[in-house]
């Protein structure tokens, strides 16, 4: 049998391939590779696609989140609220600060955190709640707004996933004080290596992002704050020029990729993702929901199918964070145990979604696993 793999970089930017190694060559005759025209392009450009007045390219995902913390002055002491449901980034940016992470359960239809639960987590000492727009979804952003507001806490997005997705009709980036993004390779808008931005309609703290990135400095030799080197090369700015011109296309793929999996697993006894009306997801990953979800990864294995599990261990139960054995956020660890992310690539064909559909309801229907647990 033909495999499926989880995502298909090569076969993605086959179609984009000679504008790609135009702007290899352009950089490299240009003979500037850090903080110079492209850089300068690209951040106008993604701005006005998230509906910002500001992007600032950084040097990947987690530094945006880091250098935004940092920039809103949360440091020791200080808690930011994060969700017990994420990729270990959002919570690293908080301890990189000195701060500490206080988790949040999710709404166990979304896997987004629960926005009903936040005020609860309020302290006096808290500055920050980091919404996670997981998967692609964007989180409820609304409720989150109010109650921070009514706190004077500051909502930066995690919109790591979501690029091009929509809140009520509002680009992700654009939804709290400030956003941070990844252009990791595997993500909907991603670099040909490691990359990141920090989006804001708020002229100070780009400002201030601006000086972290680059030394605390914004005129040569002049530093007014202790910085990091944390810049978005030239290169790696003029391949996402390209691939952003794709970006609206392949989302829509995914919507369509989404779909049909919805479709094709109606009937099976699994939990599918769940969209509220709120929301218009980019589909950074499809993940189903099954108390057989080793099985079944091990099943599609065998027979060629790649599968991840996003993710395996929550923050709270990481090694590194062993502070925080004590604290039970049962929903996390039942998403853990159960969540399974299917292939999912713009340029994955129909048939191989069929495919994979197939085989999982094939799966499930003929009960050909071992019970777990039972
Ligand atoms: C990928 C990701 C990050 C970190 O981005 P990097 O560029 O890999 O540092 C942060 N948060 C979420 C939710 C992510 O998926």
């Amino acid at each position: 049998m033909k495999s499926v793999p989880f995502l298909d970089l090569v076969r993605l930017h086959q179609p984009i391939r000679e504008q790609l190694d135009a702007a290899y060559h352009r950089v490299v005759d240009s003979g500037w590779f850090i903080m110079g025209p492209e850089l300068e392009a690209f951040e106008a450009e993604f701005a006005q696609y998230c509906e910002v007045k500001h992007c600032i390219g950084v040097g990947n995902g987690l530094e945006a989140l880091h250098l935004l913390l940092r920039a809103y002055g949360v440091g020791p002491g200080d808690e930011v609220i994060v969700p017990s449901n994420t990729f270990i980034a959002t919570w690293l940016a908080v301890t990189q600060c000195g701060a500490t992470p206080v988790p949040v359960e999710p709404n166990i239809d979304t896997h987004n955190i629960d926005p009903a639960l936040i005020a609860n987590a309020i302290t006096s000492r808290t500055r920050a709640v980091i919404p996670v727009h997981l998967y692609g979804q964007p989180a409820d952003m609304d409720p989150i707004n109010a109650v921070a507001a009514k706190h004077g806490i500051v909502v930066i997005e995690d919109a790591a996933q979501a690029q091009g997705a929509r809140y009520k009709g509002r680009r992700a980036g654009s939804l709290g004080h400030a956003a941070a993004t990844s252009f990791y390779p595997g993500k909907n808008l991603g670099a040909l290596g490691d990359g990141g931005a920090v989006l804001t309609n708020d002229d100070s703290i780009a400002e201030k992002v601006k000086q972290l990135r680059n030394y605390g400095s914004t005129v040569k030799y002049q530093h007014y704050i202790t910085g990091y080197n944390s810049r978005l090369d030239e290169l790696q700015a003029a391949f996402l020029r390209v691939k952003l011109t794709a970006l609206d296309d392949w989302n829509a793929r995914r919507v369509e990729i989404a779909a049909q999996y919805s479709k094709l697993l109606a009937s099976a006894n699994i939990d599918l993702p769940r969209v509220p009306e709120y929301a218009e997801p980019v589909w950074h990953l499809f993940v189903i929901r099954t108390k057989q979800r080793n099985a079944l990864k091990l099943h599609l294995e065998q027979i060629g199918v790649s599968t991840v599990i996003h993710y395996p261990i929550p923050p709270h139960r990481q090694a590194c964070y062993q502070g925080f054995e004590g604290y039970s956020l049962p929903l996390s660890e039942i998403l853990a145990a159960e969540v399974l992310s299917l292939p999912m690539s713009p340029s994955m064909t129909t048939e191989e979604v069929e495919l994979v559909g197939h085989k999982i309801s094939t799966f499930i229907e003929k009960k050909i696993y071992v019970n777990e647990g039972a």
